[in-house]
């Protein structure tokens, strides 16, 4: 069966409620896009998770919750260790985010990692710029030639830069990290916004000549409520904007979107209707509040 790896941090997430207290629920970028992945995903794909935790209760937690939701745990178990917590606050409406995750398990993922888990000729590995953020600067490299050597085995390797400065030492650092996960990348998802920002590119063909210039040969920026540019090979398409009847909460817009792009390529859609599929995705994701909507 075609398996879909996804590589990552997933956190615990405290979200406050209406009663003043706190829920408990588990979130993180790369972990939301297998979520997505694992709903929209029929019984002939395997959707799975790769990543570290600890051997305490809350990393057993995180892998029930898993299991529970469909997704095959390919989890390393550190001794002693535990997983990295983040908590929503809610002031006049506006969210804002504290992260603990310096001790999380995840930063390990790659220390002794020889091969990729269960992924064979025809499989997605998929990954962020913020799996390459969370690992110490000494395990990026081993991971990326990690990948390497499964896509030179026919796995097909998809990166999201999903570029947060507040998780690197410094934005050269940064932008030259996500420029060389990318150059193992067959396909890679930007959003423009943060590549504006961050890159300076004067727009979506600037974003996805930079990242076709170092191999990739699929790009697919996406732009929030803007249209998409599919780049395959040398041929740009441009894929119009699902209109959203609503936008409560944009979190895990990009995530999902993900989701429904991947699946559609895995399930033989040609690619501007697997984009199409991530927009309708995205637009009901960020209908409702919360980074694992129901769908
Ligand atoms: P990220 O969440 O990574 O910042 P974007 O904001 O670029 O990603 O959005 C990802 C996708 O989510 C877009 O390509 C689009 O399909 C959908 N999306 C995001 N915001 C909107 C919006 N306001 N209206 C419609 N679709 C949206």
């Amino acid at each position: 069966m075609p398996r879909l790896l996804s590589i990552g941090e997933c956190m615990i997430e405290l979200a406050p409620t209406e009663a003043g207290t706190f829920g408990m629920g588990f979130a993180g970028d790369t972990f939301n896009t297998a979520w997505y992945a694992q709903q929209l995903a029929g019984s002939g794909i395997e959707v799975a998770y790769f990543s570290a935790i600890g051997d305490d209760e809350p990393s057993g937690r995180m892998r029930r919750f898993m299991e529970d939701a469909g997704i095959v745990p390919e989890l390393v178990v550190r001794k002693g260790g535990s997983v990295g917590l983040y908590m929503i606050s809610l002031k006049n409406g506006e969210r804002s985010f504290s992260y603990w995750r310096s001790a999380s398990a995840a930063r390990t993922l790659a220390d002794d990692l020889d091969a990729l888990p269960g992924v064979t000729k025809g499989d997605i590995a998929f990954f962020s710029g913020i799996t390459m953020a969370v690992l110490p600067e000494a395990s990026r490299a081993r991971f990326l030639q990690t990948l390497a050597e499964a896509r030179a085995n026919g796995v097909t390797i998809v990166f999201d830069p999903n570029l947060r400065p507040r998780l690197w030492p410094d934005t050269a650092t940064m932008c030259d990290c996500i420029m060389q996960a990318a150059a193992v990348s067959d396909i890679v998802l930007p959003s423009f916004e943060d590549e504006q920002g961050y890159f300076g590119d004067a727009d979506t063909t600037a974003t996805a000549d930079r990242y076709s210039k170092v191999g990739a040969t699929t790009v697919v920026v996406k732009d929030g409520p803007g249209p998409v540019l599919l780049r395959q090979g040398t041929t740009d398409t441009v894929v119009p904007p699902e209109t959203a009847t609503a936008v409560v909460d944009t979190t895990a817009a990009g995530d999902s979107f993900n989701a429904g792009f991947l699946i559609g390529m895995m399930e033989g859609l040609s690619a501007d209707a697997a984009v199409t599929q991530g927009c309708k995705l995205a637009c009901k994701v960020i209908a409702a509040r919360g980074a694992l909507v129901e769908i």
